[in-house]
């Protein structure tokens, strides 16, 4: 602190205050019952960027997305967005401050057809804009906007389940498994949409069992291991050397 003042001082200038992270968790814990599922774990997403969270089955991804958008109370520790303590905001509050949340299993409104359902993920869009952009995003989906969401083939809910993260034009976005279930040309369709909100700058916080396609489009990668962070560095460290292997193993490439 004395250094920065001194430097400060010097050239008569205060230095650039640097923008917060988008997103923290500041040594949270988390349990289901009596069972701790996430044990201190601190993690950022900075602004526009991508961050990876990678580790096997049952490591903690989903609970960790969960606490962040408010899903989940943790029992230590604290959320902020932008700088903010959230620990206590409920989800729709966050909602309202940028944050989406995609979950895992599509989170799409079954018995609502596709244009109610991007109607629900508006938020400040007009309805007539969140269908415009949704249909020029994802062309299938403006050709069955009056089908009923639980009829849509999997590729399709999840496209439908990705548009809010255009449709309610958030900051940041966490997306968990989007690639899970869906055929490999569906796949490469949802890391181009990936892609994109990448360019559009969008923060985003993505869990996905393809783990090197996921490090493609990161700036920044943790890996969970039983609730704690075992890697916390470069997306293009964890390729580098044996450091794939070593922390997360050839099964999940
Ligand atoms: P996966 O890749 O298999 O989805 P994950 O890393 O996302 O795993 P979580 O879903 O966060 O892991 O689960 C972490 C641990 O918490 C697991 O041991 C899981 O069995 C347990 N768990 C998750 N949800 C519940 C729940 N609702 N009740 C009890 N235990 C749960």
């Amino acid at each position: 602190m004395t250094d920065q003042l001194t430097r400060a001082g010097a050239t008569g200038t205060a230095p650039p205050a640097e923008a917060p992270p988008c997103l923290e968790l500041r040594d949270v814990d988390a349990s289901y019952g009596t069972t701790t599922v996430l044990r201190g774990v601190s993690l950022k997403v900075a602004p526009g960027s991508v961050t990876a969270l990678i580790g096997p089955n049952g490591a903690g991804k989903t609970t960790s997305l969960r606490v962040a958008s408010g899903l989940m109370r943790p029992t230590g520790g604290q959320v902020l967005v932008d700088g903010q303590d959230v620990t206590r905001s409920s989800p729709a509050r966050r909602a309202r401050g940028g944050l989406c949340h995609i979950p895992e299993g599509r989170g799409v409104y079954r018995n609502l057809t596709v244009r109610e359902n991007l109607l629900m993920q508006a938020g400040s869009s007009s309805p007539k804009d969140a269908i415009e952009i949704a249909a020029s995003v994802f062309p299938r989906l403006g050709e069955r906007l009056a089908q009923k969401a639980g009829t849509l083939s999997g590729g399709e809910q999840q496209m439908l389940a990705l548009s809010a993260a255009y449709v309610a034009d958030p900051a940041l976005v966490l997306v968990d498994e989007p690639s899970l279930g869906l055929a490999p040309i569906i796949v490469d369709l949802v890391f181009d949409f990936l892609q994109t909100l990448r360019e559009k700058n969008v923060a985003l916080l993505l869990v996905d069992q393809y783990a090197l396609r996921t490090l493609a489009i990161a700036d920044h990668a943790y890996v969970l291991r039983r609730g704690e962070i075992a890697y916390d560095g470069d997306a293009a460290g964890l390729l580098r050397g044996n450091m794939f292997e070593k922390y997360i193993g050839e099964a999940a490439a």
